[in-house]
């Protein structure tokens, strides 16, 4: 993709970022993904959990939290801890679906996310300082990407490693971010307590007790030899090194397309529903043209417009069912338009990608209640492209001489 970049700020002026990496973490997600569907559950101590005699908590609201209630304790318990509790089951495919969406956002800025958990990624977003005054910035508008396009809390911690900005995130938490600056590290790290080293066993944790070792500074206090002697080699000098805010290990990120996306500026800027209606239709085309070849249908729908001014908005939506089919591309790419409601602004880009992406071709169409009718026209559209070029077959409007192909 030309251009992954979303939401610009300034231009920075500094040649590198020096806290490039993100820890994202999405607050109490189950809960927050429940209250979108039934906002009656907002400000209310809530779980989700098991409803059986043995169900466990899920996740917990922080109204639930303030009660004492927690992640993996018995439900009974938290019952007995919060009389107004309201426990609500789990659904899973949902919350899959929604940290989908979390994690497209991510990627728009870039191919260096590394999921953790459903709910939580670290970024490494180096690449990105010639777009944003610093890495803070950068988790900002990440954050305000999630609330505004999903009404989802998440909080970030910014940091110089995935040690210090898992450590940041828990302490911004909610809603909130936190910045390690790296010339302040020892002041945030050292007061913390030395169970906040994550990846950690119990074991040793009893051991470094028998040392004396409370906070993250204790351990940092104490000869890398005697932590080499007393928890073995490994692992004395492993968390030798966490006590001092030393990791080094890189954000696994890039990999294999999550999404299939295609977008075009346009030399001059048009306007109006007919005009960006055919773009979108030609967008659409283009798209799953690209699907098909890979041989990918996707789910998510996403559509991004920018303006002359240069501001950009983003619109998703999940289907059902995979699809690379143009015309359901096409279709659900104009009912995000249409909600958009933008009217007669001037239009500088427009861009359509296709998420969660499955292998082989759509089994399902929108646009006909016939079904395998647009299947087989696509497919057949396909061919008459590979054997005459790309300009061989339009959907018809496209032929249209008012617009530029620019
Ligand atoms: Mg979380």
């Amino acid at each position: 993709m030309a251009d992954r970049l979303l939401y610009r700020h300034g231009v920075a002026s500094d040649d590198r970022f020096s806290e490039p990496i993100i820890h994202l973490d999405m607050d109490a997600f189950f809960v927050e993904v429940e209250r979108l569907r039934d906002p009656s559950l907002r400000s209310a101590p809530v779980v989700v959990g098991g409803t059986g005699p043995r169900g466990v908590v899920a996740s917990a609201s922080y109204e639930a939290r303030a009660f004492s209630v927690r992640s993996a304790m018995p439900v009974a318990r938290a019952k007995r801890m919060c009389s107004g509790l309201i426990i609500v089951p789990p659904d899973h495919a949902e919350y899959r679906k929604q940290s989908e969406l979390v994690f497209e956002i991510l990627r728009r800025f870039t191919p260096e996310v590394e999921g953790i958990s459903i709910d939580e990624a670290f970024l490494d977003v180096s690449g990105l300082r010639r777009h944003f005054d610093d890495a803070a910035s950068v988790a900002g508008t990440i954050r305000c990407a999630i609330r505004n396009e999903l009404n989802l809390p998440s909080s970030a911690g910014i940091a110089a490693n995935k040690l210090l900005a898992k450590l940041a995130s828990q302490d911004a938490k909610p809603d909130g971010m936190r910045l390690v600056p790296t010339d302040a590290i020892d002041e945030f790290l050292h007061p913390l307590p030395v169970r906040r080293l994550w990846g950690v066993g119990e074991a040793t944790y009893a051991q470094l007790e028998r040392l004396g070792v409370k906070t993250i500074g204790d351990l940092a206090g104490i000869p890398v030899g005697t932590l080499e002697r007393r928890i073995g080699a490994t692992l004395g000098r492993h968390l030798h090194q966490l006590a001092h805010g030393i990791d080094a290990r890189p954000v696994a990120g890039g990999g294999e397309a999550k999404s299939v996306s295609v977008e075009e500026t346009y030399d001059t800027d048009i306007a109006g529903r007919e005009l960006i209606g055919a773009e979108l239709l030609r967008q659409a085309e283009r798209v799953a043209e690209r699907l098909r070849r890979a041989g990918l249908a996707g789910r998510t729908v996403t559509l991004k417009v920018r303006f002359s001014d240069f501001s950009t908005i983003t619109r998703s939506r999940t289907l059902p069912w995979p699809t690379n089919v143009g015309r359901d591309i096409y279709r659900m790419a104009g009912d995000l338009l249409e909600r958009s409601d933008i009217g007669e602004r001037p239009v500088r880009l427009i861009g359509i990608g296709l998420s969660m992406l499955e292998e082989g071709s759509a089994p399902h169409q929108l646009a006909t209640d016939r079904p395998g009718e647009w299947d087989d026209l696509a497919g057949a559209v396909s061919e008459v492209r590979d054997r005459f070029g790309a300009e061989a077959l339009k959907p018809a409007r496209l032929t249209r001489p008012d617009h530029d192909e620019g």
